[in-house]
């Protein structure tokens, strides 16, 4: 296949089979660039014509020989026509290289490439008054099809051997030109996806490379043609269990087994303002040992489980207050105070306290880490305002109305919200939806409601995004991207650039596609800081997740369901070993990433602290969260 033709068509079969096609065509095809440039000649083009496809290919097509038979303005009448991209059909003449002229039925179609431009122009010319030859060859033709059909047992194929046939020897009818035009869009379909353009060019690479390196190739396309490119395959390798039930029970959406358990969640009407708690008015109004509490919450080792305690389990609704006002969201959002106010909190209401985990002090930490991150010199140069704002939203709605039970756990009881949403990230949707319905439900907590309509749509985008984003499905793909778009084009940039690069390493951190990678980082490493945080807050929150996983657990027995985590029971879990397995599986090189994006020493030796103590604690096989008291 000729170099050029690579450029165009997918090494898939049913490429494979378009080029046959067009190699064993009777028409003299001819495929030109927009601009006109010969890319391709089929053999029968080369035969009719009398020239060699090296002898055109990347010639534009005026500086072919004309043949000064046709009426003058013909050229133009044809150009005028296909560069509106519209098919042009009619008489030609054609000089062949031996100077002869040959009158041709041409059919000239112009393929719209994605984004409605002009890509290539396919003609097909067939010689008039040649009937003889076409005849012998549409004899060959079929004499080999009928060898096929012989040497071949299967219908299916001999179908295949007709409808070469039919191509060949009835060329003029309809039907074939559907054919050449369904294939004109094959065509342009498969040139303008991306990847179909890293396949080409590897293609291309392959055939100007040794045997070693073209074999090498030819397994990285294997790879890029399945879909899951950024998450690695699951379930096979690990040994420990404690990685294998928490990829079981996080990276899946409890698909290994239904159940046909009747058990459906506990259904609920969206909580209300709660009337009868006192709430504060504004900021000033906090009560001062609230406000004393809150006064370090710009440090990372700010202690959420006293904020916690100090207002009676409400803290999202005093440290939204607080960071919100910190970072002008009201001003932003050109929202009262108090409606900010009642919006945090109806969706603290809706957080269940009956939760271990998964309670409005896991979504005040996020906010809270969200808040953190924020303030970091590469984010802030990455983000616009609008895009902070989204995330600090996006931080405090991110698992409202979440149940104490994994996606997996809904999907196997056949929960409502698994049915609603088609067992496809089934909590995340529920609390991207559920928000956004208690927002704009009532004006009195519509924080929206005075914002812009394409400025609310550009958040709201955002927001959802984010949200989405913390499906733990999805946690390698997020993780991935991050590292190829930004960390290493970034780390590129300082080797070789020094100070000079400052306007490449500005267009890595806030191209369109770069900002959302970031803010997806942003509210995954958020979500799952715990790990990170001072050795005491990061016990507690292990003690929280593995209490509210076990309860599934229970659950889960007692109602005669698949267990999805068997690791986490009550009576059997090492805690120290569950804590090792989730950090090695998916906090360390996201860390690591983040760390060397956000630059975050502080979490990092955190980090290595929280890990060392778990591997000691399992070191002396011990299955708690502390060592025994002395
Ligand atoms: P979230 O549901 O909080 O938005 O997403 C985070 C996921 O990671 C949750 O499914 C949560 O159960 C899990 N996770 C967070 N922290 C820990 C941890 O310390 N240990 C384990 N095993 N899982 C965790
Ligand atoms: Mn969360």
């Amino acid at each position: 296949m000729c170099a050029a033709l690579c450029l165009f068509f997918l090494p898939t079969r049913a490429s494979n089979a378009i080029f046959t096609a067009l190699e064993q065509s009777q028409d003299a095809i001819e495929i030109t660039s927009e601009d006109q440039v010969i890319q391709y000649v089929n053999p029968a083009y080369e035969s009719i014509m009398g020239y060699q496809q090296g002898e055109l290919i990347g010639k534009e097509i005026i500086e072919v020989p004309k043949s000064e038979k046709n009426k003058p303005d013909l050229l133009e009448t044809i150009n005028s026509c296909i560069l509106k991209g519209k098919e042009w059909q009619g008489i030609y003449y054609a000089k062949k290289k031996n100077g002869d002229n040959i009158q041709q039925n041409v059919k000239i179609t112009p393929v719209i490439g994605q984004g409605g431009k002009i890509r290539h122009y396919v003609s097909i010319n067939r010689p008039l008054n040649d009937n003889n030859k076409s005849e012998k060859s549409t004899e060959r033709v079929q004499a080999e099809s009928q060898t096929d059909i012989q040497s071949s047992k299967h219908k299916d194929r001999r179908k295949g051997s007709l409808d070469v046939k039919s191509i060949t020897s009835r060329g003029s009818d309809g039907s074939s030109q559907r054919r050449h035009s369904s294939m004109a869009r094959i065509h342009s379909m498969t040139i303008e996806a991306p990847i179909t353009k890293v396949i080409n060019i590897i293609n291309q690479a392959q055939e100007s490379s040794p045997m070693p390196v073209a074999e090498a190739l030819d397994r990285v396309l294997e790879i890029l043609r399945t879909t899951e490119l950024y998450s690695p395959q699951l379930g096979t390798k690990d040994e420990d269990p404690h990685t294998n039930d928490l990829v079981g029970g996080l990276m899946t959406d409890g698909l290994r087994r239904l159940s046909g358990n009747e058990y459906i969640l506990a259904t609920k009407q969206p909580h209300h303002l709660p009337s009868h708690l006192a709430t504060p008015l504004s900021l000033n109004d906090i009560p001062p040992r609230i406000a004393q509490t809150m006064e370090t919450e710009a440090s990372w080792d700010f202690d959420i489980f006293n904020l916690e305690a100090a207002t009676m389990k409400r803290p999202l609704t005093f440290l939204g207050l607080k960071i919100f006002s910190r970072f002008g969201v009201c001003e932003f959002l050109n929202c009262p105070e108090a409606t900010l106010r009642s919006w945090l909190q109806v969706i603290e209401a809706n957080y269940h306290s009956s939760n271990s985990y998964h309670n409005s002090t896991h979504a005040a930490d996020v906010l809270h880490a969200t808040a953190y991150f924020l303030c970091k010199e590469r984010v802030k140069q990455s983000l616009d305002p609008i895009d902070e704002v989204a995330a600090l939203i996006a931080a405090t709605v991110h698992d409202v109305d979440h149940p104490g039970r994994t996606n997996s756990f809904l999907c196997n009881a056949g929960s409502e919200l698994a049915i609603l949403y088609n067992d496809t990230a089934v909590l995340e949707s529920h609390h991207a939806a559920l928000a956004f319905q208690l927002t704009t439900r009532d004006d009195k907590c519509n924080i929206f409601k005075h914002i812009e309509r394409n400025e609310y749509r550009t958040l709201r985008q955002a927001i959802i995004d984010m949200v989405l984003a913390t499906e733990m499905t999805k946690h390698f793909e997020h993780v991935n991207k991050f590292v190829n778009s930004i960390n290493k084009p970034l780390a590129a940039l300082e080797e070789n650039g020094g100070n000079s690069d400052e306007e490449s390493v500005k267009s890595v951190l806030t191209s369109p596609e770069n900002r959302i990678l970031v803010k997806r980082m942003l509210i995954k490493c958020a979500d799952i800081s715990n790990p990170c945080r001072p050795l005491e807050l990061c016990i507690e929150w292990a003690g929280r997740i593995s209490e509210e996983y076990f309860a599934q657990t229970d659950e889960e027995k007692r109602q005669g369901l698949p267990v999805v985590m068997p690791v986490f029971d009550r009576n059997t879990c090492s805690i120290p070993k569950s804590q090792i397995s989730f950090i090695d599986y998916f906090i360390t090189d996201m860390f690591d990433a983040w760390d060397a994006f956000a630059d975050l020493p502080n979490l990092m030796q955190h980090l290595d602290n929280n890990f060392k103590y778990w591997k000691g604690l399992d070191e002396r096989k011990l299955h708690s969260l502390r060592p025994p008291p002395e």
